[in-house]
């Protein structure tokens, strides 16, 4: 099975993406951990992003694409879940035109959406430790004493991008991003819209629902 995972940050993806990569044991290929291990390796790929990213630039697409291509074309037969990749239409035409040559295709695309207001408040409330990096949450998981690390006491700190004014940003150009990439799926692929608002569980059983035709 061939999975893309698009969703917003903060729409719980990397929660989603652990729970399908074990249920169906696929291999989990996260364009951004891929990018962090071509770069601490040192690989010649790495070195060319590298240059890009101390100049302030974005990694340009034809990197990145033959970065994942290279890795799918090494991924077990079982399939994998894509995420953080494709992320233009450009991406995607290219990565299909690679799959096709292998008379294979994306099976699934699941798209995890949530209402702004719930990224707002989830990100928002987020708290982390400083020393152990363990992450709490305001609302939803809170430390056993206020502010203080269960583990090792530490006083808490929110991310400094983790407040509503950048989240909102990144949201609006996550989705000026994925928009045109979510059509170019619906127009050849089977697209999943998935209620993600809701608790991580009741989200993963509703994707599991879902793909449970395709396994
Ligand atoms: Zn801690």
């Amino acid at each position: 099975m061939r999975i893309v995972l698009l969703g917003a940050p903060g729409a719980g993806k990397g929660t989603q993406c652990k729970y399908i990569v074990e249920k169906y044991r696929l291999l989990h290929l996260s364009s951004g951990d891929i990018l962090r291990r071509h770069r601490a390796q040192g690989t010649a790929l790495g070195k060319k992003a590298q240059s890009y990213m101390d100049s302030g630039a974005l990694v340009p697409d034809d990197i990145i694409i033959d970065m994942m291509i290279d890795e799918i074309a090494r991924a077990p037969a079982g399939g994998y879940v894509l995420d953080g990749f494709p992320r233009t239409v450009k991406q995607a035409a290219d990565l299909d035109k690679a799959l096709e040559s292998k008379k294979q295709k994306i099976d699934a695309i699941l798209n995890l959406q949530v209402n702004e207001k719930i990224i707002v408040r989830r990100i928002t409330g987020r708290r982390i430790c400083p020393k152990c990096a363990a992450v709490y949450h305001v609302e939803n998981l809170k430390p056993r004493v206020d502010g203080k690390c269960d583990k090792d006491g530490s006083l808490l700190l929110q991310r400094p991008d983790d407040t509503a004014e950048v989240v909102i940003t990144r949201l609006k150009n996550y989705n000026e991003q994925t928009a045109p990439l979510v059509d170019y799926y619906k127009r050849k692929n089977t697209v999943f819209d998935i209620d993600a608002n809701e608790e991580a569980e009741n989200v993963r059983d509703l994707i599991f629902r879902k793909l449970a035709p395709l396994a």
